[in-house]
């Protein structure tokens, strides 16, 4: 048989850590495949998912920019699953015979990551999110009604407003709060959970993402920056004695769903993770 492709779609995507992860994976269960990136540029999207049933590629990862366009084209030509179409974005496809089955396990990994990285069950409970772009969406949206509450902080409005449009279509919008600078004390002491999705972390110079004498006895912090081995946020959690982790946990599951999607084999958890934090290493 010959040897299947995967890869992952974006512009740019030479700095992805995904082949890393997957390939490792392929080996690990001795599966007869390779992971490559492919640079697409957006013009150039429609073709490439067109032929990809043809092409001899498998499965694929989506990233920036193509998330949303690539749901909107799987939309009329193939079928979406519960997380891609309430998100309304595309982060992992299969190529079946005829079609293509969307998916996104954004949402997924980030709630296995909580669950067992940070023993964190987030029914019931009460969550601050910081930030309110892409990553933050694909959480808030996969939470859902699960939370008591779930309050959202963006230096930019329009963003809150438009995850709480969002929201509203598929969930009780009483569950989502959009919370102003001035509001942000009350939202975070009476919080269970904090996440951070935004970008503030990413570099080492950042500063914190939020006042750390707002981080009170039993917080849990969740920080999606998972460039850096640790992060002020989580290093100041620590110090405080909090349970906190880095994104590092919802990259891997993101990919270890995808993988599993693909292939319909349990992934090799550790062989990823450990070939996934080698890659970062760089
Ligand atoms: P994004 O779409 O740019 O959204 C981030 C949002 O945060 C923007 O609206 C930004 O506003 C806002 N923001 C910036 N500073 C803020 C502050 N101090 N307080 C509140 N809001 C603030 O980015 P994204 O794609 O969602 O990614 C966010 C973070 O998650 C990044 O660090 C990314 O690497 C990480 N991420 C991790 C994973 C993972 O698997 N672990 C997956 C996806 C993303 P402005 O645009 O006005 O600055």
């Amino acid at each position: 048989m010959a040897k299947k492709l995967y890869g992952i779609i974006g512009h740019p995507v030479g700095h992805s850590l995904s082949p890393a992860m997957h390939n490792s994976a392929f080996k690990a269960l001795d599966i007869d495949a390779e992971y490559k990136l492919f640079d697409v540029e957006p013009e150039g999207l429609d073709k490439f998912l067109e032929g990809l049933c043809l092409s001899g590629i498998s499965g694929l990862n989506v990233t920036i920019p193509h998330k949303i366009k690539a749901k909107e084209y799987i939309e009329s030509n193939g079928s979406l699953d519960e997380n891609a179409k309430r998100l309304g974005a595309v982060n992992t496809i299969k190529a079946l015979d005829k079609n293509l089955k969307g998916c996104n396990t954004d949402g997924p990994g980030f709630y296995r990551s909580l669950v067992e990285d940070l023993k964190f069950e987030p029914e019931g409970k009460n969550i601050l999110v910081l930030g309110a772009g892409g990553a933050a969406t694909a959480i808030v949206m996969y939470l859902g009604n699960g939370p008591k509450n779930i309050s959202i902080f963006d230096v930019d409005n329009n963003k809150t407003s438009a995850l709480m449009e969002h929201y509203k279509k598929y969930y009780d919008c009483r569950k989502l709060n959009v919370i102003k600078p001035e509001d942000l004390n009350k939202a975070a002491g009476s919080s269970d959970l904090l996440v951070n999705a935004t970008p503030i972390g990413m570099k080492e110079s950042d500063p914190m993402p939020i006042d750390e004498s707002l981080l009170h006895p039993g917080l849990y912090i969740y920080d999606l920056v998972y460039n850096q081995p640790m992060t002020k946020l989580v290093r100041a959690a620590t110090r405080r004695k909090l349970h906190a982790a880095t994104g590092l946990g919802m990259l891997l599951y993101q990919g270890v769903i995808a993988f599993e999607i693909w292939t319909d084999k349990k992934a090799p958890v550790d062989v990823m993770k450990r070939a996934l934090k080698a890659a970062l290493k760089g």
